[in-house]
């Protein structure tokens, strides 16, 4: 299946995306873990991004356009992947649509994780990640075993610094002007499904077996 997460920043698109591509086994495309990792390579390209992530700004359409389509040319994407963060744009959107119309190939659906504003501070102000496997955790919605280590590669778990308060506001702020016009373009092309994200991560996760006939 080929699956584009939609959401706030915070809604819980990186939490479902792991829980999401086990249960499927396709790839999960998280253009900030493509972001933190060149990031923490100190690379040309993480060096140019991390202007824009440290202001909750987005980074250049080109500059994203380009990373993702290299990625999705890989083997692995051929019988599916999972967006994470991407399109973010609408001029994000339509480079997706054109790369997939010329490999013959379309969406199957976009899940919009809806969480209304005030969910968001708190999830964000909490939530600690792991810059080597990409996991996302919660200090009270989602503890990983030991504290500070992930549960799943052992790494120290760390807070973002873009997850400060004036940056996530900032950020909400660039999704409902630049990235909200998408819930129409998706729901227009009559492959959007909106999921309660305001549940407990295992109830959204449910919801979102059900709505892709995957809940066996
Ligand atoms: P996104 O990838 O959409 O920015 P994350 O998956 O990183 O969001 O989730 C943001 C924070 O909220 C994390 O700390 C995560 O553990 C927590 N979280 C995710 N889903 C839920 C949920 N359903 N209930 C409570 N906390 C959640
Ligand atoms: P995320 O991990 O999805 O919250 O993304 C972290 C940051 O990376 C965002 O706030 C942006 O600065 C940048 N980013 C991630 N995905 C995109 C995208 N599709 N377009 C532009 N910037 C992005």
């Amino acid at each position: 299946m080929k699956i584009v997460l939609l959401g706030p920043p915070g809604a819980g698109k990186g939490t479902q995306a792991k829980s999401i591509c086990n249960r499927l086994s396709i790839p999960h495309i998280s253009t900030g873990d493509i972001f933190r990792k060149h990031i923490s390579e100190n690379t040309s390209l993480g060096i140019e991004a991390k202007k824009s992530i440290d202001k909750g700004q987005l980074v250049s359409d080109e500059l994203t356009i380009r990373i993702v389509l290299e990625r999705l040319k890989n083997e692995d994407c051929k019988s599916g992947f999972l967006l994470d963060g991407f399109p973010r744009t609408v001029v994000q959107a339509n480079a997706l649509d054109s790369f997939l119309e010329t490999e013959g190939q379309k969406l199957d659906t976009t899940l919009l994780i809806d969480v209304p504003k005030d969910f968001i501070i708190e999830r964000m102000s909490g939530r600690r990640v792991c810059l080597t496997c990409g996991a996302s955790y919660h200090i009270k919605f989602n503890p990983p075993i030991f504290e500070g280590k992930c549960d799943i590669c052992g790494s120290d778990i760390i807070q973002r610094k873009d997850d400060e308060e004036k940056t996530v506001r900032e950020r909400l702020d660039i999704y409902n002007q630049q990235t909200e016009p998408l819930i129409k373009y998706y729901r227009d092309k009559g492959i959007l499904a909106v999921i309660d994200g305001t549940q407990a991560i295992n109830d959204v996760f449910k919801n979102i077996c059900k709505v892709l006939g995957r809940d066996n």
